[in-house]
Formats: C-alpha cells, sequence, structure tokens
C-alpha cells in the first residue's frame, strides 16, 4: 500500500532539524513548567511529555492521566511551543486531543500490537495532526511500515516515524539496538516519510545522547525527539538517560549538519570504489565455496561429519581478532563468518548428499 503524505509542517530553526523535547513523564506541574519554560528559553519549539507510561513493570511510575493534560496546555499557552504525548488507547487519543495536544506519538510498544494501532488509527480518523509512529519494539519492519499504513488509512497524511531502537536479549552498550539498516531501508521504502531519530530511548545513557544525534544526522534524518528534564537524576522515569535543557542546547549547537551538495562529487567517487570492492568480495566468496564444496568431497569419501567444532572455533576466534586488529568491530566480523559458515555447511551438505 502506498502512503498518502502531506508536509508536517512543524516549526524549526533553518540551521537545526525539527527537534522536540522535553521529559520523559509530566511528573508535577512544577517539573512541567520549569523544563518547559527552560527549554523554550533555549528556542525549542515542540514539547514532549509522557502523560500515560508504559512500564515495563506494574508498581513503576504509569503516568498522571488525565491529570497532567492541563499542565501541557498551560505549557501551549505560556510558551507557545506545540505539545506531543504517548497516546495508547482510544480513551487516550480523544483525552489528548481534548485538551489540545497538538502532535500524538504511537509507542513502540503499541506498534507491536496492529490491533491496538487499528484501535488508535479508528479513533484517529478525521484530525489533522502530525502523528509520529515508533517503531516496534522487535526489529520487524514491515510491521513499523504496517502501523503507518494503518494510521495513514484513517486519513492521518502528516505522517512521521519516530527511530528509538529494538530490543534484544543481551544488553551491549546501548538500551536498544539501533540497527541503522532498519530505519534506511524504511526510508528506501518510502522516501517521503520524515524519520526523527530518538537517541534517549535508543542509548538508555546521556552521555552517548550526543553522538547518536550527529550519528542520525549523518544518516540524514529529519529530526530529534529527546528527554530532557529539568532535574534529571531526580526524574521518575528514565533517569539514566535524560538531560538538562541546557545540555540538550549545548549538545545540538554543536551539531554538525553536513550539506549533501557539497559532496556529491566526492561521494559518487567513493561509492564507486565501494562497489568495486562489493564485487571483489563476491568473488572472493564464490572462491570460498568452490573449495567448500571441493572439502565437501574429500569428507564424503572419508567419512567425515559435516561440521567439525573444534576448526568451526578455531575459525571464528581467528578471524575476529584478525578483524579486531583491523579496526573492524570483533563482534561484526564475527557474525559475517557465522554466515558464512553456514552457507559453506548448506553446501558441503548438498555434496556429501548427491
Ligand atoms: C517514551 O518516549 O517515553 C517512550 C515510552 O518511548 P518508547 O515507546 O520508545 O519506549
Ligand atoms: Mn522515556
Amino acid at each position: 500500500m502506498e502512503l498518502e503524505l502531506k508536509k508536517l509542517d512543524l516549526p524549526s530553526d533553518n540551521e537545526r532539524p525539527i527537534v522536540i523535547a522535553g521529559p520523559c513523564s509530566a511528573e508535577t506541574e512544577e517539573q512541567v513548567m520549569t523544563t518547559a519554560r527552560q527549554l523554550a528559553e533555549k528556542g525549542c519549539h515542540m514539547f514532549r511529555a509522557g502523560v500515560w507510561k508504559p512500564r515495563t513493570k506494574p508498581g513503576g511510575f504509569e503516568g498522571n492521566g488525565e491529570k497532567a493534560l492541563p499542565w501541557m496546555k498551560q505549557v501551549k499557552e505560556e510558551t507557545g511551543m506545540l505539545t506531543a504525548t504517548e497516546v495508547a488507547t482510544p480513551e487516550h487519543v480523544e483525552l489528548a486531543l481534548k485538551y489540545g495536544i497538538d502532535i500524538l506519538w504511537v509507542g513502540a510498544r503499541t506498534t507491536a500490537n496492529p490491533f491496538a494501532v487499528q484501535a488508535l488509527a479508528d479513533a484517529m480518523r478525521g484530525i489533522d495532526n502530525p502523528v509520529f509512529v515508533k517503531n516496534p519494539v522487535n526489529p520487524d519492519l514491515e510491521l513499523w511500515i504496517g502501523g503507518l499504513e494503518r494510521i495513514n488509512g484513517a486519513g492521518i497524511k502528516r505522517l512521521a516515524a519516530i527511530h528509538r531502537g529494538f530490543s534484544s536479549y543481551d544488553k551491549k552498550i546501548y538500551r536498544n539496538l539501533p540497527m541503522w539498516q532498519i530505519p534506511i531501508e524504511l526510508h528506501r521504502r518510502i522516501p517521503d516519510l520524515p524519520i526523527i531519530c530518538d537517541p534517549s530511548h535508543i542509548s538508555g545513557r546521556r552521555d552517548l545522547i550526543a553522538p547518536l544525534c550527529q550519528q542520525a544526522m549523518d544518516m540524514g534524518m529529519d529530526g530529534l525527539i529527546v528527554e530532557s528534564h529539568c532535574d534529571p537524576e531526580k526524574a521518575w522515569s528514565d533517569a539514566p538517560q535524560q538531560v538538562t535543557p541546557d545540555v540538550l542546547d549545548y549538545i545540538l549547537s554543536i551539531l554538525v549538519i553536513r550539506e549533501e551538495m557539497q559532496t556529491t562529487e566526492n561521494i559518487r567517487a567513493l561509492r564507486k570504489q565501494i562497489d568495486e570492492i562489493d564485487n571483489q568480495l563476491i568473488d572472493i566468496l564464490a572462491k570460498r565455496m568452490r573449495i567448500s564444496r571441493e572439502i565437501g568431497q574429500y569428507k564424503k569419501e572419508h567419512g567425515m561429519t559435516v561440521v567439525q567444532t573444534s576448526r568451526y572455533n578455531e575459525i571464528m576466534e581467528k578471524r575476529g581478532a584478525q578483524g579486531a586488529l583491523l579496526g573492524i568491530g570483533q563482534d561484526c566480523v564475527k557474525k559475517i563468518f557465522e554466515q558464512i559458515h553456514e552457507e559453506s555447511v548448506n553446501q558441503q551438505i548438498e555434496v556429501i548428499n548427491k
């Protein structure tokens, strides 16, 4: 299904991307107003705050609900910033609209559930507010696009995607793996759909916000949604990942927005090199597979098993270390060789069963 989109038409400064900032949760009137005033003073045009919070376990702060909506209204009246909040049920949509919330977003846990997204879409029918759809918690591009299609199907044309990373069982540096190839593929599939990066939920750590913002800009993303709190350490939710409005302003001030035009020529030449190297890589892989099949023939004639565990471990360890020496992530090299090995095994099985 093709999306029918309209310009988002959100306020931004020329030299900066679209920025939406504000606390993870609307905790108290004072916290909301203090944070909002500080952000407005730094030139921020759009204010986010969670009114209903999807917590993993009950007992965490689940948001103030309707009680917080007049505070959001006050933010808008006093500072002129547009307001944004997460909606997860038709009732949330109705209440958010009643209090004049400008931008609605669908949270990652909700996007993962098509029933819930459809119910939201039905509740949104007829509105002209921008709606942002976060990626689902699981790395499933089709599910993300499906969510966007459901909302768009209800007539919402001012649509954007938020890239907030993907949940994984083994936590590494990031709280949610960025898996940049997924938003890149989304952009390839729907070029007119703006993509906003959420470095706060990707990183889970305030010290990684700045590099992630830069990376998002370097990948050509259209905007940023960043959690900012007047007193981050005391935040009732997501405390480790929030930054003060002051720090956020600094992060934004050092962002380098690269002009695509200037580098077109250089990039073209570099891409040509990449194409050539990729061709070589594929040739070399084909050569490796041919040898693999020969080994398969040998194993067949000598009654050996296809997978020889000690040999497999030796390859993984050696290649990982070699890669690390040359500045390629050890994990990345391991993954590549796992795939190569899997294909070799398949080819050998084919030879043996012939
Ligand atoms: C949030 O933006 O505060 C939030 C709960 O995000 P996500 O849905 O990405 O987890
Ligand atoms: Mn949060």
